[in-house]
């Protein structure tokens, strides 16, 4: 019998209408940088540039930031919530309406999966969206007192990692909340934000109230900078979200850091062995691993360890790694040459430091940026790679005897974004829940986000929480701290 083979499945580009260039979004139009500078936005699946893009200096950013203020003045704080909410149930239905032509955008600047920007990012932005639209005249019940308001502008510092994901985490909130935003997408995946400054021409939301400017790390600091500005949210590394926390140190900025992650996904031995396999497959290589909250140090009970990673590394080599395009595509592009540098640097620090490599067999493209599915066994809670987040398809296993042991294992980190547990015991679920130092914890599952569900971390891994009540708050203020 001849062996199985999948034939190749790409989606369509046809859907997906790539402009040549792209200037910035503001006042709800699209303006040129003032110095005309720009950069490229590349296929990281091929290399090939698609479009040219605008980049944002310093005034710019005064454009935005004055645009954003007068439109925050005169329009938006002083429209009835309701209406407000009403533009939020558009965007999110337009975005649905879309979502086949964002999917195609993400993947092909992102380099992600088809399956999982069709399947996940879309869909939860546009959740996002709906959940805060509803949230928009109710905000008297988001715990910030009876009469909260908004915060005034807010700049947005959003990843590459799930770009159009990150915009609604940071756009719904903040118009629910009844603030104006100046955006900035991070500089390898602008695409879908741009797209997305369409769409708040087509649903009418009035001039300005969303401004996207984009550029790179100089844009960003520029924009934290900002004399103007009353609050930063930002998602990236924790290395510039200290640099942000820094910057903004004795103004009257607040802010919401979304940081760096390392997260435990801890195994016992009593853990129905093929779902955690799944779940640990899930944890680490969803998304190449560019997760904040990836399942990155996986903890196994000394005694199943040996029968974990055999089955593990069995499921590993059926990870189908190639054209984010095609939909039988399991892991896709590394999202840019720096980062798999980036990958490739801490990984070899686990072969350096005594670690064992084993990378599933499959063969990579030539052209573009990959990495295969990688683990380590034989890991210390000194290695390097047991302690920096590698933020790629590389897992480090390490094990432990007693469920006390775990726990410590688990918490021994400067992070404490999220954690897996996986067991067969309802209240060994919950003791290990109530030690971990992390602020999401999954069980028997990993990597489900909902947007009514509160996101962020303990230690270096940020300040505040997004999604739910808890991250709506961080947008509003008790009316009597509000500036007259
Ligand atoms: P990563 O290390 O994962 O690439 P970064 O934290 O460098 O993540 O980037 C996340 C976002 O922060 C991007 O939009 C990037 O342009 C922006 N950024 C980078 N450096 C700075 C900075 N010093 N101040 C503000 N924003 C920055």
């Amino acid at each position: 019998m001849s062996e199985f083979e999948y034939a190749s499945a790409p989606e369509s580009k046809e859907i997906a209408k790539i402009a040549a260039s792209y200037d910035l979004f503001i006042g709800g139009k699209f303006v040129k940088a003032k110095k005309g500078k720009s950069f490229d936005t590349i296929n990281p699946a091929t290399e090939e540039v698609l479009a040219k893009i605008a980049y944002a200096d310093k005034l710019d950013i005064d454009l935005a930031v004055k645009t954003a203020r007068s439109a925050y003045t005169k329009i938006w704080s002083k429209m009835p919530a309701k209406e407000r909410g009403k533009y939020l149930y558009r965007i999110a239905r337009i975005l649905q309406e879309r979502a086949r032509e964002f999917a195609v955008v993400e993947t092909l600047d992102n380099g992600k999966p088809i399956r999982e920007s069709r399947d996940t990012d879309i869909p939860l932005a546009a959740a996002h969206f709906f959940y805060h639209a509803g949230w928009a005249d109710k905000l008297e019940y988001a715990g910030v007192g009876s009469k909260p308001k908004a915060l005034g502008v807010v700049g947005q510092i959003i990843p590459w990692n799930f770009p159009l994901l990150m915009l609604s985490w940071k756009i719904a909130p903040a118009l629910a909340a009844g603030n104006t935003v100046v955006l900035k997408p991070a500089e390898t995946t602008p695409l879908t934000a741009l797209l997305f400054a369409e769409v708040c021409q087509q649903a009418g939301l009035p001039d300005g109230v969303v401004n996207i400017i984009t550029g790179d790390g100089i844009t960003g600091a520029a924009l934290v900078n900002h004399p103007d500005i009353n609050k930063i949210a930002f998602t990236g590394s924790t290395e510039v979200g200290k640099a942000i926390a820094r910057s903004i140190a004795a103004t009257n900025k607040s802010a919401t850091l979304e940081l760096g992650g390392k997260a435990a996904n801890i195994v016992f031995e009593d853990a129905a062995f093929d779902e955690a396999v799944e779940g640990i497959v899930n944890g680490i290589f969803f998304n190449q691993g560019h997760v904040c909250c990836a399942g990155s140090r996986l903890l196994l009970q000394e005694n199943i360890a040996d029968e974990v990673v055999e089955k593990l590394k069995k499921r590993m080599s059926l990870i189908r790694v190639g054209d984010p395009m095609d939909k039988n595509t399991d892991l896709g592009a590394i999202n840019s040459a720096e980062q798999l540098k980036r990958i490739k640097e801490i990984s070899n620090t686990g072969d350096a430091e005594g670690a064992q490599r084993w990378s599933a067999e499959c063969k990579l493209p030539t052209k573009g940026f990959w990495m295969a599915p990688t683990i380590f066994t034989g890991v210390s809670q000194a290695h390097r790679i047991a302690r920096e987040e590698i933020f790629g398809p590389v897992l480090s296993v390490l094990t432990f005897r007693t469920p006390a042991e775990a726990i410590e294992k688990a918490n021994n980190t400067m992070y404490g974004l999220s954690a897996g547990i996986w067991s067969d015991k309802g209240s060994k679920i919950l003791w290990a829940a109530q030690k971990l130092k992390a602020g999401v914890i999954w069980s028997n599952t990993f990597n489900k986000f909902d947007p009514a569900s509160p996101f962020g971390g303990y230690k270096e891994s940020g300040w505040g929480r997004e999604g739910g009540r808890h991250g709506l708050a961080g947008y509003l203020t008790s009316e009597s701290k509000v500036k007259k």
